[in-house]
């Protein structure tokens, strides 16, 4: 599918993944509207960007946040034909010791968030029978791992959530895939793990590059799920 002209609104698009897939859906011909919390970084990107970028700061695990950068969007012409679910947070301690407020921001922000947004931009994709929705889960939906007990929910739940809207919304043109990768360099990580396994890693420009490649395929296919490791595997 031929990106010029598509408009995608993606999360957490100032720093790491999301950053990484804003500017290489920029250099394949598309239009981005960055979201994330920090508004001078996203409007530094947005610039970096040019004409093709649009920052609309905002929180995704607050709905009026979501709801109001959504209007903002749609009264400035930048009407969004894709979502790429990309914010997220991860603290990775044992269970015990995850304070609650950790496990709330975690399925604020991984699990309701996406949905906000999901929520937003769905009616008008349903009107026009035609839309992309991406979903950044991590192999830890589908692999459980120590000290990612609620992470791992978060993207299990969210991966359940956009299997069954597939099968709700797939039939009126919409596409929704979901993209687990494993182990990628961003500050998701603390120094300390990035200074040990940062070369076992994945660049967030190869995580990039495997999602907007599923973007491009013919609009007759539909990619549903992309599990995407580094070469040596898990950490
Ligand atoms: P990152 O470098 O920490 O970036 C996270 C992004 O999310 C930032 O742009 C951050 O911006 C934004 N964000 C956080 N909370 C937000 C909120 N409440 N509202 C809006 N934006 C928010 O992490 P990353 O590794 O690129 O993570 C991106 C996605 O990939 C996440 O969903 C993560 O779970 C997933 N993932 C990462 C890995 C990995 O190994 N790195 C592996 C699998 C999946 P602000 O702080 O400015 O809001």
């Amino acid at each position: 599918m031929d990106l010029a002209g598509e408009a995608f609104w993606v999360t957490g698009a100032s720093r790491g993944i999301g950053k990484a897939i804003a500017e290489e859906l920029v250099r394949c011909g598309a239009r981005v509207v960055l979201s994330a919390r920090s508004a001078e970084t996203l409007e530094h990107l947005a610039d970096a960007l040019g004409a093709a970028a649009m920052a609309v700061p905002c929180d995704v695990s607050d709905p009026q946040q979501v709801e109001r950068a959504y209007r903002q969007m749609e009264t400035a012409g930048w009407q969004p034909t894709g979502l790429v679910n990309n914010a997220g947070i991860g603290n990775f301690q044992p269970f015990t010791e995850l304070p609650l407020e950790a496990v709330q921001a975690m399925v604020a922000v991984n699990l309701l968030g996406a949905m906000y947004c999901t929520a937003a931009v769905l009616p008008s994709m349903l009107e026009r029978k035609q839309g992309t929705i991406v979903n950044i889960l991590s192999v830890a939906a589908v692999t459980p791992f120590r000290h990612a007990t609620v992470y791992g929910a978060t993207k299990a739940g969210l991966q359940m959530f956009a299997d069954a809207l597939r099968a709700e919304v797939r039939s009126e043109g919409i596409r929704v895939i979901n993209v687990l990768p494993g182990a990628t360099a961003t500050d998701i990580w603390s120094p300390e793990v990035l200074e040990r396994y940062q070369a076992q890693m994945m660049s967030p420009e190869s995580v990039a590059s495997a999602v907007v490649a599923l973007l491009q395929l013919p609009a007759d296919s539909h990619p549903e799920m992309l599990i995407l490791r580094p070469g040596q595997g898990d950490l």
